[in-house]
């Protein structure tokens, strides 16, 4: 296994020093994987071996131009069809996807692109992700935000005129418990009007429970699905059972969730095998749950505190294009959000062609929008950043330039009732 991700620390007592090499260097030390750990739930569903047979199945290299040229040419795009609009040979036709792209987007957002806020309240994590910044290994501050500093960022940032929030933790149970991530969402409510989270899987009734404090839709990432790749870049902890992380959409959906978003991080694998199987997994509970609101993100990887050579490696902005193009050409009205992982002159142009949603005033540190949103010394001690980030702008930049392409920037469009 490549060991690009590794980061040293001479901060570890020896004993976890010895662990972290055995569990990056002797498999047979890792749990399986594939095995739900005690007290996860088990939810009868075929979608994730739908999912897999298709990926595993998909030859990108048998497609030509004459099958890129069909797909183009077809009304409705058929899987088949999309696995021709993934594959190499699709690149020359760049321009045409991205033209057909932007048809569809027009047809089914009209203008708008969607903003919102990330807002991370506590960095602790008890997974071995290889790639992450806030890996249980790796030598940062940690800190997570009590309520009263959690409403204090909230104030300031609804301050900036957001209305949308999207809460975050590292993943650990026992630094950040359901009540405290509930607890966030009840104050969330209070100055925002929809809130999403982004935190470790949980059960149906976990997520009943969120729902109730106000979360309204659930993100989770899957990463890589490739079984195997996914068993290799994430040793220990609860992320890695790769099927409970698989269903928490689905959970989260039973649980009552408005919606929920999928994702790959592109640079982890083959991130054609990658795109086709998280366009797939949002094909599939489309059809299983029409009422949700469901999105695909798709990010890539990026340098993290102790490795700066973290990079997306052959998924380039060229590539990035093309299967952004190919999902919005295969799913026409599913929500593509595009992160501040992405550069300025990158977000402006895809949110014209496939994007329907992008961050603003960004932080993925913790504690610190006080400071990044005012300037003034932040009132709470600051965690570090998961990874860094390429777009800084502000609310009000992103707004202004949003509104210089053309484009109608949507604080909000929900109602409750
Ligand atoms: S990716 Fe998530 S679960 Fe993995 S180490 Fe980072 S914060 Fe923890």
């Amino acid at each position: 296994m490549e060991n690009q991700y590794f980061v040293d620390s001479d901060k570890l007592s020896e004993a976890a020093l010895e662990k972290k090499h055995r569990l990056e260097n002797d498999p047979s030390s890792r749990t399986d994987h594939m095995e739900y750990m005690e007290g996860m739930e088990h939810i009868k569903s075929d979608i994730m071996d739908k999912v897999l047979s298709e990926m595993n199945s998909f030859d990108y290299s048998r497609y030509t131009a004459v099958d890129v040229n069909r797909a183009l040419n077809h009304e409705v795009c058929s899987v088949e069809d999309f696995k021709a609009l993934l594959s190499p040979a699709a690149a020359p036709f760049l321009e045409k996807m991205a033209a057909r792209a932007r048809l569809e987007t027009q047809k089914h957002f009209g203008n708008t692109v969607y903003l919102f806020t990330p807002l991370y309240i506590a960095n602790y994590c008890e997974n071995y992700c290889v790639y992450c910044g806030f890996n249980c290994y790796n030598d940062i501050r940690r800190m997570k935000l009590s309520m009263e500093q959690i409403e204090h960022e909230m104030k300031v940032i609804s301050e900036s005129g957001m209305e949308e929030i999207l809460i975050l933790t590292g993943e650990s149970r026992s630094k950040s418990g359901i009540e405290y991530i509930g607890e966030a969402c009840r104050l969330a409510r209070k100055y925002f009007r929809m809130v999403g989270i982004e935190v470790y899987p949980v059960n149906t009734d976990e997520y009943r429970y969120l729902h109730e404090c106000g979360a309204d839709y659930v993100t989770v990432f899957q990463e890589t699905y490739d079984s195997t790749r996914y068993e290799q870049l994430h040793l220990m902890g609860h992320k890695r059972v790769f099927p409970y992380r698989f269903e928490a959409q689905e959970r989260a959906l039973m649980g009552g969730m408005r919606g929920i978003a999928c994702s790959a991080l592109l640079g982890l694998s083959d991130f054609r095998r990658d795109a086709l199987a998280s366009a797939l997994h949002v094909y599939y509970l489309q059809r299983k749950y029409p009422q949700a609101e469901i999105s695909l993100s798709c990010p890539r990887l990026r340098p993290i505190i102790n490795n700066e050579a973290i990079n997306p490696l052959d998924v380039h902005e060229k590539e990035l294009c093309q299967v952004l193009c190919a999902y919005r050409i295969f799913l026409p009205f599913c929500g593509i959000t595009v992160s501040s992982r992405e550069s300025e002159s990158f977000r402006n142009g895809i949110v014209k062609i496939a994007a329907t949603k992008i961050s603003a005033g960004v932080s993925t540190g913790i504690g610190d929008h006080e400071s990044k949103y005012t300037g003034k010394e932040s009132s709470s001690a600051e965690g570090d950043e998961q990874f860094e980030i390429n777009d800084s702008r502000s609310l009000t930049a992103m707004y202004r330039d949003m509104s210089a392409e053309g484009l109608q920037p949507v604080l909000n469009d929900y109602l409750y009732v």
